[in-house]
């Protein structure tokens, strides 16, 4: 019998990233579509499922082979049912994507957070190297977490478990977070936290910088600044350095975890950010802690997401099916 084949969609607010994965976790197909976000996002399960079919038929295939798909999504998930509890960015409200999904496709699904499919991802093959207990962090436009213990997702009693950028990182008079609060570790270590940070040292020193060369500055901006030598661009690194590190030092000290894994846009920093990052998290972390654990930079990029949703689709479709049912059921969790 030919080998069957995952489906790995990660739904972005722009694109969707989508991919046909082998049983081992290799991508055999990958492509992407537009995030089609007319009337509240209603037709993103329609135009996955026209995707899937449209690629079986450009590779000459039928849909028995695929065993299932799984999904990534930009919001909390409610476990019982894989609905969204709500997506800003796709403007939906409680959606029931796995329903839908499951309807649309005629494949069983499995829903989960964005953060999280990424987390998976790195943990099968990627940056966590076999490791079953991890923190991952994604530091882009925002700061994303997933957290894995004993090689499971934490959600947490209503999945907002790993929410890592909304740690409290500036008490005092800390920057608004889109999330409402001040001072989250998102004000400071996303890239947009590393700009503002960076605009606010030039706006209180007459320090020469090579970053009052440019209009307008971007946290890739900083970096380079600071590997040549600026030592304002620096000290802004270094205060993102403490402040991320501070922040996974004490989240280490709650879990004792093997590795943590540095993802996002920002990490293309690379020893710039992870070498201070570093002396924070050994210089915070309970020294235990500190020797069990290391830091190490994200290895599959922007395919984290699918290789993780094609994961939970194999383990949580093949598995937990044919485990307690006899056969492969639709459904997950029940
Ligand atoms: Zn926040």
């Amino acid at each position: 019998m030919e080998e069957k084949w995952l489906v790995g969609v990660d739904l972005g607010g722009t694109t969707i990233k989508m991919a046909f994965i082998s049983l081992e976790g290799d991508i055999l197909h990958g492509w992407e579509i537009d995030t089609d976000k007319r009337e509240k996002g209603l037709h993103i399960p329609a135009a996955i499922a026209a995707s899937i079919d449209q690629k079986l038929e450009e590779l000459e295939q039928t849909k028995n082979r695929l065993m299932g798909i799984g999904i990534g999504a930009p919001g909390p998930v409610n476990e019982k049912d894989g609905s969204i509890e709500g997506a800003i960015n796709l403007g939906w409200g409680k959606f029931p994507l796995q329903t839908i999904l499951e309807r649309e496709t005629s494949l069983p699904a499995v829903v989960e957070n964005d953060a999280n499919i990424a987390a998976i991802g790195e943990m099968w093959k990627g940056a966590g190297g076999g490791a079953r207990n991890l923190i991952c962090v994604t530091l882009g436009t925002g700061v994303g977490g997933g957290i894995i213990v004993n090689g499971e997702i934490v959600h947490g009693v209503n999945g907002a478990a790993g929410e890592i950028g909304h740690i409290t990182s500036v008490p005092k008079d800390g920057a608004r977070c889109n999330c409402g609060k001040q001072g989250c570790l998102e004000t400071v270590a996303s890239a947009t936290g590393i700009t503002r940070l960076a605009q606010a040292e030039l706006s209180s020193s007459d320090q020469p910088s090579l970053l009052r060369d440019y209009d307008a500055i971007t946290a890739k901006l900083v970096f380079d600044a600071a590997n040549e030598g600026d030592e304002l661009a620096k000290r802004v690194i270094h205060e993102v350095a403490f402040h991320l590190g501070l922040a996974l030092a004490n989240l280490a000290n709650g879990l004792n975890p093997e590795k943590i894994v540095i993802g996002g846009g920002v990490s293309r920093a690379g020893d710039s950010l992870l070498a201070p990052l570093k002396r924070e998290v050994a210089r915070f972390a309970f020294p235990r802690v500190a020797q069990g654990v290391e830091i190490v930079p994200a290895a599959l990029g922007n395919n984290a997401g699918v290789i993780g949703a094609a994961w939970l689709a194999k383990e949580k479709i093949m598995n937990k099916s044919i485990g307690q049912n006899g056969v492969l059921g639709i459904g997950h969790g029940s």
